[in-house]
């Protein structure tokens, strides 16, 4: 059913839901457009709605290629609505959903678009603060690009910044997806353009992984492996490319690319990554294809309703799951106790594909089985040698029965 948006809109179908409010094809005086209607509870926020109108200029005057373009903001009775231009394709997140994986040209290209549509941004002082698949669009009426890739624009921009008002958000609360919030934003610093390279390049991660670096589990483990841990190289990765995302991965916001760089930077590796298929790479926590390694011989108490999700492992055994996924608008600013607290090092490293979990009843049998190998060559070893010995030790007596080398055999594992 339709409905007015303001006097120049009509809402007639809904698009999408998010978690600021519901996405509606509508009408408006030039045509077909998106309009992001906010939730209630966020439109009824006298002070929400004051800053609304203050970002109006900032939030309209974003003119990119690869930013989709607020047309027009609309305060009408309890409605509060972005109007955006219609982007006729599909969301980054649904096309990952469906490929799990990337072909890294297509991933490079689709960043370096994010990318050049941040550093307009950036350029315009404006943060984004919640980059993530889910709000990067594909334009699928655009023209091909690398890898096959429709052009990729970023839309929500300043969303997150609405919803922070001080209220919504003390000193002691941050907002954001907790797979892409930069470390600086867990140790409570305000949030600059350098968070959004970090967010992107976890985005890059994940396009080529097919999961995020520090995700998994619950929201408070893996705020803290973002400020604890250091990510782990992909198998398979191209160097160059490799050190582009650790550099916007950096701890240090100061020592990430800036947007229009890594954009440039990224746009290089293009031709290098032509033809290239998907990295063969496993999950750190996905079951194995041939699905041999039970449930049963987990270490973690929690982990069948945890592996209903992809990577999803608490830390610690019977913490709670949580979607990682959605922007959370509450999340309190870990202490430093709790930031270190947890374990330290290096993020889980992926396994090469088919490689079993350290830990893993499959990894278990095979250490087994390796060992069973051993301990039949050292019996054959020992036999050999027996027999060695005998043969040199007996001159030339050589109908004589060799020694029973059955207790020559070393301990059974
Ligand atoms: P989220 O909060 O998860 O980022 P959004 O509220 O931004 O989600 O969007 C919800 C849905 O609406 C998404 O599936 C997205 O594909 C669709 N959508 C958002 N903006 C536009 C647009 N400008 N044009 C077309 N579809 C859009």
């Amino acid at each position: 059913m339709a409905r007015k948006i303001g006097s120049r809109y009509t809402a007639n179908q809904i698009l999408g839901r998010g978690s600021a409010g519901t996405v509606w094809l509508g009408e408006g005086p030039e045509g077909p457009v998106a309009i992001k209607l906010l939730r209630e509870d966020l439109a009824s926020d006298q002070e929400l709605v004051g800053r609304f109108v203050q970002e109006r200029t900032a939030l309209l005057g974003l003119d990119h290629p690869h930013v989709v373009a607020v047309r027009d903001l609309v305060v009408d009775g309890n409605d509060l609505a972005l109007v955006m231009d219609l982007v006729r394709g599909t969301d980054l997140r649904t096309r990952l959903d469906r490929e799990r994986r990337l072909a890294p040209e297509a991933a490079v290209a689709i960043v370096a678009d994010v990318a050049d549509g941040l550093a307009a941004a950036h350029a315009a002082g404006v943060v984004h603060r919640d980059v993530k698949p889910e709000n990067v669009l594909l334009d699928m009426q655009g023209p091909l690009g690398p890898g096959g890739s429709h052009p990729a624009l970023l839309t929500d921009f300043g969303v997150a910044k609405l919803i922070d008002s001080p209220r919504r958000t003390r000193a002691t609360k941050i907002i954001g997806t907790p797979d892409y919030l930069a470390p600086e934003i867990i140790e409570g610093l305000p949030p600059r353009a350098a968070v959004d390279i970090y967010a992107l390049a976890t985005v890059l991660y994940e396009l080529l992984a097919g999961f995020t670096p520090f995700g998994g589990g619950h929201p408070g483990a893996v705020l803290r492996r973002h400020v604890t841990e250091t990510v782990v190289p992909l198998p398979g990765i191209p160097d160059e490319l490799w050190q582009l995302i650790v550099q916007c991965l950096a701890k240090a916001p100061a020592s990430r690319l800036r947007a229009s760089e890594l954009g440039a930077r990224l746009r290089e590796q293009l031709p290098l990554l032509a033809g290239m298929p998907p990295l063969d790479v496993d999950s750190p926590d996905a079951e194995s294809a041939d699905g041999d390694e039970a449930y049963e011989e987990t270490a973690e108490p929690s982990a069948p309703a945890a592996r209903e999700r992809r990577g999803a492992v608490p830390l610690v055994p019977g913490a709670a799951t949580d979607s990682n996924r959605d922007t959370h608008t509450s999340m309190r600013v870990p202490g430093p106790d709790e930031l270190a607290g947890g374990a330290r090092g290096t993020a889980r490293a992926p396994r090469a594909a088919g490689a079993p979990r350290p830990g893993s009843a499959r990894h278990r049998a095979s250490a087994r089985r390796r060992r069973i190998t051993l301990a039949a060559a050292a019996v054959a070893l020992v036999a050999a040698v027996g027999v060695g010995t005998w043969l040199a030790t007996s001159g030339d007596d050589a109908g004589a029965t060799p020694p029973d080398t059955k207790n020559s055999a070393p301990a059974s594992p």
